[in-house]
């Protein structure tokens, strides 16, 4: 519902290129953000906190006040097999991944990630920057860092 009041809000940046690689980097401290009402009204956060440990088998590692996100230590991942024991009836933020960094103004995934960020008018500023007349390295550099891949 957020993520439809947002798009409502602004047009989407962003799309989902690439595909997973099953490397589960991801799975190694899932990490929520959580709105100003859930972090700052202590018996909501206690409840939620304990949702996500009872439900989803995430027990909390640590919170960061900066992000307002809580890091967690999924008990469902295996470290040594790096696979997961319910991957069938897995949370919806690990469904969701990477899909929802879409939102973000500038989605960082993981370096090992195979999917990537691609923005969503890559080819039109693709076609303008092979206009610009600069040399094709710096052409392919910069569609590297505008995420025109
Ligand atoms: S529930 Fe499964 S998919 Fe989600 S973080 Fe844990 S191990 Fe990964
Ligand atoms: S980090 Fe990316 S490639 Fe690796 S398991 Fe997660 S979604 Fe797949």
């Amino acid at each position: 519902m957020a993520r439809g009041g947002r798009r409502l809000r602004q047009p989407r940046r962003w799309q989902l290129a690439g595909a997973c690689r099953a490397c589960a980097r991801c799975c190694e401290a899932p990490t929520i953000q959580v709105g100003r009402v859930l972090w700052y009204l202590p018996r909501l956060r206690a409840t939620w906190l304990w949702w996500q440990r009872s439900v989803n088998g995430f027990a909390l590692v640590r919170a960061d006040r900066e992000t307002r996100s809580f890091v967690f230590d999924c008990t469902h991942f295996d470290r040594t097999t790096r696979r997961c024991d319910s991957y069938g009836s897995r949370p919806g933020i690990c469904r969701d991944y990477p899909r929802a960094l879409l939102d973000q103004p500038w989605p960082e995934l993981f370096d090992d990630c195979g999917f990537r960020a691609r923005a969503v008018d890559a080819d039109r500023q693709r076609a303008v920057l092979e206009q610009s007349g600069l040399p094709p390295d710096q052409v392919e550099a910069l569609a590297r860092k505008m995420k025109l891949d």
